[in-house]
């Protein structure tokens, strides 16, 4: 199944949630690969030290290499496809080949999980049309909500369905919007909600997943939820 981590606003907690999911469903026996989507500002192999892995996804999408050379195994077991922080490693790379490549490693895995981009732009169009479906991340505030809205309709547009909402960064603001209001204007289900947790920077500091970093902490044990819940067994 592969799953596009979406959002429309940037910040909001796209790549800590793909992170962070993949290693949760590895630990549940699952054979999952998270692919840096996000090739312009990618920052997921940092999450995992791997930022400097070379051959990337920019490498894959510039046809220099193997799609199976540039995914490596992470110690949590999760299967990491980054791509590199250089420009000149971005400005190579053509997006176009990305649904070839997914499509060709899909089949090994359970789950292929796509940490995309901020915006709706033809990049994230590619990232939604080639999902089976999409977890949409937002903040209890309205302007993440309305712009995930506008990646609900795109996904729609494109034959993609919503998986869920994951509501992040609870209980952060006084005032923030409740879970019953978001689901009445979003009309999807909320499946995880990952409340404001500071292992969740210092994990990151380290470059760590936070189910690493703090096993108990309460965003692993909301992390270990979510991923019960994508896998129907909760
Ligand atoms: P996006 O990929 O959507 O741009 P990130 O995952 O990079 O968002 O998160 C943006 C920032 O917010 C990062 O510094 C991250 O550590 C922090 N962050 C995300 N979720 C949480 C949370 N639940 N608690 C505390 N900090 C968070
Ligand atoms: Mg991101």
């Amino acid at each position: 199944m592969i799953i596009t981590v979406a959002s429309g606003k940037g910040g909001v907690g796209k790549t800590t949630s793909s992170a962070n999911l993949a290693v949760a469903l590895s630990k549940l026996g699952k054979k999952t690969l998270v692919i840096d989507g996000d090739v312009s500002m990618a920052n997921l192999g940092l999450i995992f030290d791997f930022e400097k892995n070379n051959p990337s996804l920019h490498e894959v999408l510039a046809e220099e290499c193997d799609v199976k050379d540039a995914i490596y195994k992470h110690k949590t077991g999760a299967y990491i496809l980054p791509a590199s922080l250089s420009i000149s490693g971005y400005k190579k790379s053509d997006l176009d080949l990305f649904p070839e490549v997914v499509n060709e490693i899909s089949d090994d895995y359970d789950y292929v999980i796509i940490d995309a981009p901020a915006g709706l732009n033809k990049d994230m169009a590619i990232h939604l049309a080639i999902a089976d479906k999409i977890l949409l991340v937002v903040t209890p505030e309205l302007f993440s909500i309305a712009d995930a809205m506008k990646i609900k309709e795109s996904g729609e547009m494109a034959g993609t369905n919503i998986l869920g909402i994951v509501l992040n960064r609870t209980g952060k603001d006084f005032g923030e919007m409740g879970p019953d209001e978001i689901e009445m204007i979003l009309e999807e289900k909320i499946i995880g909600v990952i409340p404001e947790d500071p292992n969740i920077r210092s994990a990151t500091l380290k470059k760590m997943d936070v189910i690493q970093y703090s096993p108990k902490s309460p965003a692993s044990k909301a992390y270990t939820e979510l991923a019960l819940k994508v896998t129907g067994s909760y």
